[in-house]
């Protein structure tokens, strides 16, 4: 199992979050034993939801309500988990995936301003702790999409904890849109067309990679991470085997691994004007279809 990024310092991180989703990057510094268990009360509350339990892959749903295992959303998220690997070129894990879902906002809320008083309000949110990977969820009209990108962090934690986080809020971005739409994030398209024809965006990924707090992660970071992940996943087999290999390298190297837009930059393969490259994959998408 991987090593876990403490709770204490998981807590801090999002307190100071100001995206609509967190993750917890394995890389703040350490806590003891015991100041963890001192601030991880909620894994043994009685208010966790726990009316039904669904085993499905990789992933254990506690939910506040009767969830069939054939569910559709059930389904799609067992599905993400291989579209998740094969895409990225991941091994998958066995290392279970919590999801606790609450059956509606204001049980939701109250059980997080109970055990994570300090947070910002969020729809869902994923925790990767010591032990734990873990989605917490309200069941309401956007929970699919919510569960699809907390989900995604969930996978993609357990083989890799170490991701950057610019390139781990892309993929779940990438992966937060319904199946058919082959990772095309319509809002994302727009509010970058949008800041194009403002003139208020200049694509630089050395830029992202510098982030390393997701409180200072905006809206507009998440767009640019959606974007840069999209033209390297959905354009040439050249560009996704080159971001399959830097998933590669960071597995195995951790943080030491050589950056993405460096990568980029020394492969005579890519574009000379990468931020061209993508201002262009922009109004390509933006464009409607004829
Ligand atoms: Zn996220």
């Amino acid at each position: 199992m991987p090593n876990r990024a403490p709770f204490l310092a998981a807590l801090l991180a999002i307190a100071a979050a100001g995206c609509a989703r967190v993750v917890v990057a394995p890389t703040w510094s350490s806590l003891n034993g015991a100041a963890v268990a001192a601030v991880a009360p909620w894994a043994r509350s009685a208010d966790l939801p726990s009316r039904s339990e669904v085993a499905a892959g990789q992933l254990l749903i506690h939910a506040d309500f009767p969830l069939a295992v054939q569910h559709r959303l059930v389904r799609e998220l067992e599905t993400l988990r291989i579209d998740v690997s094969q895409t990225l070129g991941l091994p998958v894990s066995d290392e279970p995936v919590h999801l606790y879902l609450f059956d509606n906002t204001k049980r939701y809320d109250a059980f997080v301003s109970r055990h994570f008083p300090a947070f910002p309000h969020r729809r869902a949110f994923f925790i990767e702790t010591d032990t734990t990977l873990a989605v917490f969820a309200a069941w309401q009209e956007r929970v699919a999409e919510d569960l699809r990108h907390e989900t995604t962090h969930g996978y993609v934690h357990a083989v890799m904890p170490g991701i950057p986080l610019w390139l781990d809020e892309g993929i779940a971005e990438f992966f937060e849109v319904p199946r058919s739409e082959q990772g095309v994030h319509a809002a994302h398209v727009a509010h970058l067309a949008g800041r194009l024809i403002e003139g208020t965006w200049q694509p630089d990924l050395g830029r992202l990679e510098a982030i390393t707090s997701a409180g200072a992660f905006t809206q507009d970071h998440y767009a640019e991470a959606w974007c840069w992940t999209h033209w390297l996943l959905r354009t040439t087999a050249e560009r996704r085997r080159l971001l399959q290999d830097h998933l590669t390298d960071v597995r195995r190297e951790g943080p030491a691994a050589l950056p993405l837009s460096l990568r980029l930059r020394h492969d005579p393969a890519m574009p000379a004007d990468l931020a061209g490259a993508l201002r262009a994959h922009v109004e390509s998408l933006a464009r409607p279809a004829e």
